[in-house]
């Protein structure tokens, strides 16, 4: 038998069950990783991670044999390190991102997924320049051993690390290249104007100019849009642009083999489709309208 695939989702962090929550939510789902957020995506507020039933889900994590390398955080979007403009927004950031490195770690976790930045309106150059900056003073007296992830953008407004030749400047020109990797992102490579339809082709690509040994972790997401549209509107499995079987190939790709995969797929009838999408996934099987029966 083939080994299981490393899949889950975005799970939430909440009252009353917080840590153990998310793990119990992801088991429900039939994930065997998952995603959070340390608080809302949207702002930096965070609970104490005292507070967090983090030794509760620890246990709960060792009980149903999932490995903690492949579960991953996620930072929120507020940060910016690409911003020259609004120096103290930049500051901000830094230190958020330096506490978030420590709560990562407190979790008994490893991978920080993280948006590089948006130049605002200051051009790619300076804005990737800048999220170097910014990556550094994060990393400079960092004592963890969190790795951020980059994830690859859709270009959507002013976001920089859209192509693939950008995160390679990052991963480049940060001080402690051993820190990072990289998140790809299915929705937004092709919303950065990448043809997905051949995953090796695609996959042969990224690993010229970034080297697929740097990814960390993969969003697996259907798109609203087509290729290059820079919108950045994920879509349930099957029901976008990409479709069920593309995605499947990522998903059940040799060369990703050790890659945890996470869906970002949006809710339908104020539903997660996360059990749905997984089963589908586990199964290599599309089952056409399986909204339908939500
Ligand atoms: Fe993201
Ligand atoms: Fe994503
Ligand atoms: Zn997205």
């Amino acid at each position: 038998m083939s080994e299981p695939l490393i899949l889950g989702s975005h799970v939430s962090l909440e009252a009353p069950d917080y840590y153990l929550g998310s793990v119990k939510e992801a088991l429900s789902y039939g994930a065997n990783t998952f995603m959070l957020y340390t608080g809302a995506p949207q702002n930096s507020i965070r609970r104490p991670v005292s507070s967090l039933k983090v030794e509760e889900g620890k246990a709960a994590i060792k009980d149903a044999g999932l490995d903690p390398t492949k579960i991953i955080v996620h930072a929120p979007y507020i940060i910016n390190l690409g911003n020259t403009i609004d120096p103290s927004l930049f500051e901000a950031s830094v230190t958020f991102l330096k506490r978030e490195l420590e709560r990562v770690e407190a979790l008994g976790l490893g991978i920080l997924v993280l948006h590089p930045g948006s130049h605002v309106k200051a051009g790619t150059e300076a804005g990737l320049q800048q999220v170097v900056r910014g990556l550094n003073l994060v990393m400079a007296d960092d004592k963890t051993h969190v790795k951020i992830a980059l994830e690859t953008m859709a270009g959507k407004g002013s976001e920089v690390g859209a192509t693939f030749e950008e995160i390679r400047y990052l991963l480049d020109h940060v001080d402690k290249p051993e820190r990072f990797g990289v998140c790809m992102d299915t929705c937004h490579i092709s919303d950065a104007g990448y043809d997905i339809t051949d995953p090796d082709a695609l996959l042969a690509q990224f690993d010229r100019v970034v080297g697929l040994d740097h990814v960390l972790a993969m969003h697996v997401n259907d798109s609203k849009n087509v290729r290059g549209a820079h919108k950045d509107r994920h879509e349930n499995l099957g029901y976008g642009e990409l479709g069920f079987d593309i995605l499947y190939r990522y998903v059940s790709h040799p060369r990703l083999k050790n890659v945890p995969k996470i869906l970002e797929t949006p809710y339908f009838n104020d539903k997660p489709p996360y059990k749905e999408e997984i089963a589908m996934l586990r199964a290599g099987k599309f089952i056409p309208n399986w909204r339908d029966s939500m």
